[in-house]
């Protein structure tokens, strides 16, 4: 299946987990890749594994904190392939476990600033490029926590739902543009990440209800590349009348 061919996609936090398979999913189907992240040493890893499987891509290091070095990521994107067809505002962090009473001004700032402000910074850089070439797609990563509350994560599920309400809002805007804007949920993903979300110990051990972390009604976590190819069929014509969604990718925990 080539769905993405002659297609140029961006992918931030693209180094590692969620972001690292997409990369390789929107590759293998024909798209030529910019593989972007602020560790240059896991971004060029992927470009050779793309490059590996034959696949086209290129790294471009940007801190997505940084809305200028954002636009100029896209400026590299098109000047590297012509267009801006694909992307996915992906780069996230976790940085720990507090009440919200407890959180520090530091860390709060730190989190919403990747979290949030970064996707606002892809999606500020990508969507007039988009609307004036003619059309394009952009999936973000919220989570979850995008969805609901989690106990001892007041700042990451802020930033998540501040992703859910700027994926609908930039939809919107952009519905008669040619622009389709969606963003998946994913549950509990076997990545970097989980490491941060354990503490380094068994969840369950946490002075926090992390049950909707842990608890998942088909009993297992995800792959990153169970994300991949819900992304990939977002970015697709199959989901041609799709848009100003967050599709749940959790195993059934947004049932429960
Ligand atoms: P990960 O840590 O494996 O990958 C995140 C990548 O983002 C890393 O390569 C990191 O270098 C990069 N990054 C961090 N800060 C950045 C910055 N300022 N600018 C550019 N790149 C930056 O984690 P992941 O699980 O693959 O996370 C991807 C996304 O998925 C995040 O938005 C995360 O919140 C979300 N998510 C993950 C889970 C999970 O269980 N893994 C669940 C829900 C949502």
């Amino acid at each position: 299946m080539e769905r993405f061919t002659d297609d140029t996609a961006l992918v931030t936090g693209a180094g590692s987990g969620i972001g690292r398979a997409t990369a390789r999913r929107l590759a293998s189907e024909g798209a030529n890749v910019v593989v972007s992240d602020i560790d240059e040493d896991r971004g060029e890893d992927v470009v050779a594994a793309i490059e590996d499987d034959g696949g086209s891509a290129t790294f471009v290091s940007a801190d997505v904190t940084d809305p200028k070095a954002v636009q100029r990521l896209v400026e590299v994107a098109i000047d590297t392939y012509g267009s801006l067809d694909i992307a996915h505002n992906n780069a996230g962090i976790l940085t720990g476990f507090e009440d919200v009473a407890d959180i520090d001004e530091d860390d709060w700032e730190q989190l919403v600033d990747v979290n949030l402000k970064g996707v606002w910074a892809g999606l500020k850089a990508e969507l007039a490029v988009m609307e004036d070439q003619g059309g394009g797609v952009i999936v973000n990563t919220a989570s979850e926590a995008g969805l609901v509350g989690m106990g001892g994560l007041g700042n990451y599920v802020a930033s998540k739902h501040g992703v859910v309400g700027l994926t609908k809002t930039a939809a919107l805007e952009y519905a008669e543009r040619g622009v389709r804007v969606n963003a998946i949920a994913p549950g509990p993903t076997e990545t970097n990440i989980q490491e941060t979300m354990a503490g380094g110990s068994d969840p369950r051990e946490l002075p926090f209800d992390t049950s909707a972390m842990s608890d998942v009604p088909m009993g297992r976590h995800a792959k990153p590349e169970e994300m991949a190819s819900v992304v990939a069929f977002l970015c697709s014509e199959d989901a041609s009348f799709v848009t100003g969604v967050t599709v749940p990718v959790d195993g059934g925990q947004a049932a429960d």
